[in-house]
């Protein structure tokens, strides 16, 4: 981190910041030339909070060097991560999997009559939401541990390992036999929660905040990788722009800029991403041809009155030509 002084700066003050750094344990490279004092701070600079130095009467800039996210960063972990689910199923690193299902647990029938269908047209997960964040208090609010249950027989039944979202701390104890924990867009920033999926032993599907950048996302997945969990995949799903005729817009040059900075596995939601049914293959191809590592589409076996994301839903014909054109993109990029 470099912090540019402004030229009035007495050395009394010069002297006070330089002390400040050092107390937080890192040492201070001073140059002073004509007209700028400069100080370089070396050492973990990522614990220190640059809006308090830029705050400082003396201090005209401050410049970081280095990204404040260090284990999450590829610069210090080329390789990519790999997650590795109980039944063997990967993904990162060249391992693809597309995760379906519906938006919402509603019946055992549903469940399982969509698990089945989404298992035979190839997807390796099957996605289900039992505590649902909704816009409305009026909407509905999901099958909460029932929707659990639910899933859990789905797994039984087919053998497909279960992606759920946590809403909050509390509900952990109804994760248990749940492969991935999902963290939704609008929990991205809820640090607490953060914190206490950091030192559970399961993979987490973290979504991108509405309105959240790069950084906020890589600082979030910093927070669960800072408790000892290794194992975070990041969801780009669509993000809140001037449009309006489309639910969100799909970040898509979020994929190409994630891998570059983190080594850990990029998720897309074309579901979430556009809203709309129609959209959900032309994105999800986009998606793959961006080089995205998985991924997760919502699936229902009768939208038309699903409870909760119906107009975004396929139906299980259309996941089944979408996962098959999806395939066969990644079969064409082998060659390019
Ligand atoms: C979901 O996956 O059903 C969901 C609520 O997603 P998001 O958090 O991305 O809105
Ligand atoms: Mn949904």
């Amino acid at each position: 981190m470099i912090v540019k002084l402004k030229p009035g700066a007495s050395e009394r003050q010069i002297n006070q910041l330089i002390h400040w750094i050092e107390n937080q344990g890192m040492s201070v490279n001073f140059s002073k030339g004509e007209n700028t004092t400069i100080l370089g701070l070396i050492g973990d600079t990522a614990k220190v909070d640059d809006s308090l130095i830029r705050a400082l009467d003396i201090v005209e800039t401050v410049m970081r060097i280095q990204e404040p996210y260090k284990k999450v960063n590829r610069k210090f972990h080329p390789e990519d991560t790999i997650i590795t689910l109980e039944n063997g199923v990967q993904i990162g690193g060249g391992h693809f999997a597309i995760m379906a299902g519906p938006c919402s647990v509603e019946s055992e029938e549903q469940v399982i009559e969509t698990a089945k269908a989404v298992k035979a047209s190839g997807a390796t997960v099957l996605r289900g939401g039992a505590f649902k964040p909704r816009t409305s208090p009026y909407s509905f609010q999901g099958m909460g541990a029932e929707g659990i249950s639910l899933l859990l027989k789905a797994k039984e039944v087919t053998g497909l390992p279960i992606v759920s979202e946590i809403m909050e701390p509390q509900q952990l104890k109804y994760f248990e036999h749940v492969d991935i924990i999902q963290v939704g867009a609008r929990n991205m920033q809820n640090f607490e929660l953060l914190k206490v999926l950091g030192v559970v032993d399961k993979p987490i599907l973290l979504k991108r905040g509405l309105s959240a950048t790069y950084e906020e996302l890589l600082m979030s997945a910093e927070y669960i990788m800072a408790g000892g969990n290794k194992d975070v995949m990041l969801c780009e799903r669509g993000i809140r722009t001037f449009e309006t005729a489309t639910r969100n817009t799909l970040d898509i040059t979020a994929v190409p800029f994630l891998k570059e900075r983190t080594h850990l596995p990029i998720i897309v939601d074309p579901s979430h991403s556009a809203g709309m049914y129609q959209m959900v293959r032309p994105l999800s191809l986009a998606a793959t041809a961006a080089g995205v590592d998985g991924l997760i589409i919502e699936v229902h076996n009768d939208p038309a009155n699903a409870l909760c994301d119906g107009p975004q839903s396929l139906k299980p014909k259309s996941f089944d030509s979408t996962a098959k054109a999806i395939f066969k993109l990644r079969e064409i990029m082998k060659d390019i």
